[in-house]
């Protein structure tokens, strides 16, 4: 694991050290590294995205259509970098299976010492991630409880349509470091929606999001990412087998998509840029 320095034990916090094909921690905690390169770090099985959501997210986005979206988050996180001497650590908290890590990853190729860290709790997500970016580390954790990931550690956290932690996601970054939130704009997909019964965005998304964090963020610029999508049948289907809408999908609203034969739709993204308060 390139990026074992910043992992913690999930039982004890401790530092985590290699020994054969496992990590232990100094109360011999042990957990073992999948011959894919990821570990496994969750206290108990918890339920994630489906393999079935996995594979539709990276059919859709191998296509290049958030590519966009992709781009402007390297643009911002180059940005940072440009300001922070080596070594970096970035985290993807919520990391999927790994497409915008894999994008950040290209972008900063010349970058040396560049530590790329991936958690989510699905591990077919991780599974997948992990066999395709051997270049970062991918770990199964929860980002509801207490981070697997060191103190302070952390220069750019992205938490791209994942959970937030806000608490954590403050104790785990450096002063002055660097939190991208992705959040869907009010448009996001606006005339699959009017086609589909699918799950509303929620209204004030942004703000609720921004006060959710001000106890530890001050929030710096929200960057909104707008275009459209031609999609064919097969595309529209993965866009909404990939969101959570794959749990509220009704017969009624399976047979309607299957109908579609094409589909143009915006996509609307908002990336909402925060710095650590000095204080948090
Ligand atoms: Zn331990």
């Amino acid at each position: 694991m390139h990026c074992l320095h910043l992992l913690r034990c999930p039982v004890c916090h401790a530092h985590l050290e290699h020994e054969g094909a496992t990590l232990r921690c100094a109360r011999s905690h042990t957990f073992d590294i999948a011959r894919e390169g990821y570990v496994n770090l969750l206290r108990k099985k918890q339920a994630g995205d489906t393999k079935e959501m996995v594979q539709a997210r990276r059919s859709f986005l191998e296509r290049g259509f958030y590519q966009p979206l992709a781009d402007t988050l390297n643009t911002l996180v180059s940005a940072y970098l440009r300001e922070h001497a080596s070594p970096i650590n970035v985290l993807d908290a919520g990391c999927g299976e790994g497409y915008y890590l894999g994008r950040l990853q290209q972008s900063l190729s010349q970058q040396e010492q560049l530590c790329l860290l991936g958690l989510d709790v699905a591990k077919d997500a991780i599974r997948m991630a992990a066999k395709r970016y051997p270049c970062a580390s991918f770990v199964v954790a929860n980002l509801k409880e207490r981070l697997v990931i060191a103190d302070e550690s952390i220069h750019v956290l992205l938490n791209i349509f994942a959970p937030r932690n806000p608490a954590e996601f403050a104790r785990v970054m450096m002063p002055a470091g660097r939190l991208i939130v992705v959040i869907p704009g009010a448009e996001h997909m606006a005339q699959l929606r009017s086609t589909l019964p699918l799950l509303q965005i929620e209204e004030n998304k942004q703000q609720h999001i921004v006060e959710q964090f001000a106890p530890y963020f001050t929030l710096l610029e929200a960057v909104p990412v707008s275009y459209e999508l031609d999609l064919k049948r097969e595309e529209v289907q993965q866009l909404v087998m990939m969101t959570p809408n794959y749990w509220h999908l009704s017969d009624e609203a399976r047979r309607a998509m299957s109908t579609i034969q094409s589909l143009r739709t915006q996509v609307a993204f908002i990336c909402l840029a925060f710095q650590k308060s000095v204080e948090g």
